[in-house]
């Protein structure tokens, strides 16, 4: 692996943090309480082509590869404090625009992604359903076959993105073949009759991203809307997911890097008993840890990302990947509020968002525990994986 970035990785990610933190952050702890997301930041993030980072210039994208995208999220995360538009936007292009680029038709290529890079159509992913979440493919969402169409009956919920979306990639089962031969994808516009979507689940952090549940009740989609073949459902979920566990935490590197700057810059100006508190081995070896936790975080998500630009399988480094990082976020973010005592608790220093905001990570894409069942499944501990 060649930990070396070019001066164009370095530029593009320099640009972008710069970016980020002159048009991102703006009234963000009154957004974070009132859970309002930043469409107009949405749209600036559109015109620097962040929305297409992964889709191949015909398509209005940036068609930039796993390592530069990797350095350029990690920069976004640094500049940018509002983890919930951050969230959207990896929903948006890991489990929307990403398995349209992988999956889709010329045609569903065409009308879709020149839209999703634009930032003029929101991209949401429907698979959790009340039933099923860990074990995705119980779910119960219904196709059956009309002639040239697919009539959909059932209800999703969690679907980050779901309020503000125009397409979701809505999954559903043939219920005359249950189980994973009988899963298919499928596009579904926002205006489908039959669709509707429930005002925005109000959660802990994160709270700038919308989420909601979506009802299908005879919903009518043409056979164009199929995401592959179908039955091939199971396979769009699991590359997909695969392909969103690589790159969700990315921008979390970018957060725990700040976080550890400013725990740094605090530990050497707050004196208490008449001197700095990084004096304290007990302060200065949490600060230690911290980095050590960013260092480790990074060098597993740029392994991903090496393995994604040879077009390498990637499961068990993604799942390994998944548990670590996210367990890191959330670790340091508690020792940051730890660092910053009763003022890392209070609103106004914006770190105990940002733990709120981490604890999402160990949930969202598969839980630590469903990783840790698919990583023993590859090393042969278990006979069949669990979950996602
Ligand atoms: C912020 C956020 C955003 C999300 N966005 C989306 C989205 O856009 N689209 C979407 O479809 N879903 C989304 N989800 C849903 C997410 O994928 C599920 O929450 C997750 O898969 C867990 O499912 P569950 O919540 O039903 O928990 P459950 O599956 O009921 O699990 C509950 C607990 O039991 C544990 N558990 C379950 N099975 C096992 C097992 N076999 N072995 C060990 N432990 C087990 C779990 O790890 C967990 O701790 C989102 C969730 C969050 C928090």
């Amino acid at each position: 692996m060649d930990f070396g970035l070019t001066p164009e990785q370095r530029e593009f990610a320099e640009n972008v943090e710069r970016f980020a933190l002159r048009e991102l952050n703006d009234d963000l702890i009154g957004r974070d309480h009132e859970g309002v997301f930043a469409a107009e930041n949405w749209r600036k993030c559109a015109d620097l082509g962040l929305l297409g980072l992964p889709v191949p210039a015909e398509y209005g994208g940036l068609d930039a590869d796993a390592t530069t995208t990797m350095v350029v999220l990690e920069a976004l995360g640094h500049g940018c404090r509002d983890n919930g538009l951050l969230f959207s936007l990896h929903a948006h292009l890991w489990a929307g625009v990403s398995p349209v680029v992988r999956f889709g038709s010329p045609e569903q290529r065409r009308k879709y992604l020149p839209a999703m890079c634009a930032g003029e159509l929101i991209a949401g992913h429907a698979m959790s359903e009340p039933g099923s979440g860990s074990d995705a493919f119980g779910l119960t969402t219904s196709l059956t076959r009309r002639g040239d169409n697919y009539v959909l009956n059932g209800s999703k919920t969690f679907v980050s993105n779901a309020p503000i979306a125009d397409t979701l990639l809505v999954f559903a089962v043939d219920e005359r073949r249950r189980g994973f031969a009988g899963v298919s994808a499928f596009l579904v516009d926002r205006d489908t009759p039959g669709l509707t979507v429930s005002r925005p689940i109000s959660k802990m952090g994160l709270r700038t991203s919308p989420m909601g549940e979506v009802h299908l009740d005879d919903c009518l989609v043409p056979a164009s809307a199929l995401l592959g073949p179908e039955g091939a459902g199971m396979s769009v979920f699991t590359w997909t997911m695969e392909r969103e566990r690589s790159f969700i935490l990315a921008t979390a590197l970018g957060t725990m890097r700040r976080d550890l700057e400013r725990c740094v810059e605090y530990a050497r100006t707050r004196k208490q008993f008449g001197q700095p508190i990084g004096a304290f081995q007990a302060v200065s070896h949490r600060i230690v840890d911290m980095r050590m936790r960013l260092d480790a975080a990074r060098l597993m998500l740029h392994r991903l990302a090496w393995l994604t630009d040879r077009g390498e399988p990637a499961k068990t480094e993604a799942a390994l990947a998944k548990v670590y990082v996210s367990e890191a976020f959330v670790q340091s973010g508690l020792d940051a509020v730890q660092i910053h005592g009763g003022y890392g608790y209070t609103t106004e220093f914006e770190l105990e968002r940002d733990l709120r905001d981490a604890i999402a990570s160990r949930l969202y894409s598969g839980t630590s525990e469903i990783q840790r069942n698919l990583a023993a499944h590859q090393m042969g501990l278990t006979p069949r994986g669990t979950g996602k």
